[in-house]
């Protein structure tokens, strides 16, 4: 067993995941990357310890069952607890020229899968282990066109988007991480929603203006959140307030 924190990222071997592992790896922590597939989880993994980082390699496919519990299986036998969850692992998905009206539900199936059922999986199967920490921080990354507020405002930065699948799933995610706090109330366990802003990732083809580095200081700010720290917030960067 080891007294290291230990921290777990989803879809960390690339984009902001990758940025997240790096920077919690930079703070002391062992950062288990999270990651679907072999090759680019051993490469994340293989880059971030390159760069100084305490980091491993963790088969997780958020949206397998079979593959969350292995991954908790040997998180626990390996680390007895976990410390920080960074439900970071997620797509965008739109039909058509992303109108309600042309949405697909294999493309809504397919978008909640991973951004909406996968953080409930893995926070469910890694809460036991959570539980064992002193003070674990939970962080679901999430997203302002999550903000029923700010895709509704006719005046606001996102008043032209009308996909549903992508922003309604990070509504969702949003409510979810509301109802752990509500649950975990009464424990030191503090669970977030994080929104990086729009960051220059594979995600949007580089299009966004923050880097991913930015990005992730976002998740790394919730996930090391001190004892008397917000519980069940939505929290980071404003698109219409620019920061
Ligand atoms: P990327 O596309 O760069 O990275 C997404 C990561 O998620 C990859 O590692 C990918 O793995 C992984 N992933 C996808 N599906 C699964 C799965 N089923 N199981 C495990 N891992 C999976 O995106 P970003 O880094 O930009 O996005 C990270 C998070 O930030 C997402 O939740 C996104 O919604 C959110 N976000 C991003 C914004 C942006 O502007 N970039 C803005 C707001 C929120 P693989 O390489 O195998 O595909």
């Amino acid at each position: 067993m080891t007294t290291k924190t230990i921290a777990l990222v989803t879809g960390a071997n690339k984009g902001i995941g990758y940025a997240t592992a790096r920077q919690l790896g930079a703070l002391g922590m062992t950062v288990l990357v999270g990651a679907r597939d072999t090759g680019r989880g051993r490469e994340a993994e293989r880059t971030l310890r390159a760069g100084g980082a305490d980091a491993r390699f963790v088969p997780l496919d958020v949206t397998d069952e079979a593959s969350v519990a292995a991954a908790a299986k040997l998180v626990e036998q390996e680390y007895d607890h976990l410390d920080v969850l960074v439900n970071n692992a997620g797509i965008v998905r739109a039909d058509g020229s992303a109108l309600p009206s042309e949405t697909t539900l294999a493309t809504m199936r397919e978008v909640y899968e991973t951004n909406v059922f996968g953080p409930v999986a893995v926070t469910n199967a890694f809460l036991p282990l959570l539980r064992r920490a002193p003070a674990a921080r939970i962080v679901n990354v999430s997203s302002e066109v999550g903000s029923i507020a700010a895709m509704t405002n006719p005046e606001g930065a996102l008043a032209g988007l009308t996909s549903v699948p992508y922003p309604s799933s990070k509504t969702a995610l949003n409510m979810i991480t509301a109802m752990y706090a509500k649950e975990l109330r009464d424990t030191p366990i503090r669970i977030n929603a994080a929104n990086p802003g729009y960051c220059a990732t594979d995600f949007n083809s580089h299009a966004g203006f923050r880097t991913a580095e930015e990005g992730a200081e976002v998740s790394v700010h919730l996930a090391t959140l001190p004892a008397d720290g917000p519980t069940g917030l939505l929290w980071g960067f404003r698109m219409d307030e620019g920061g």
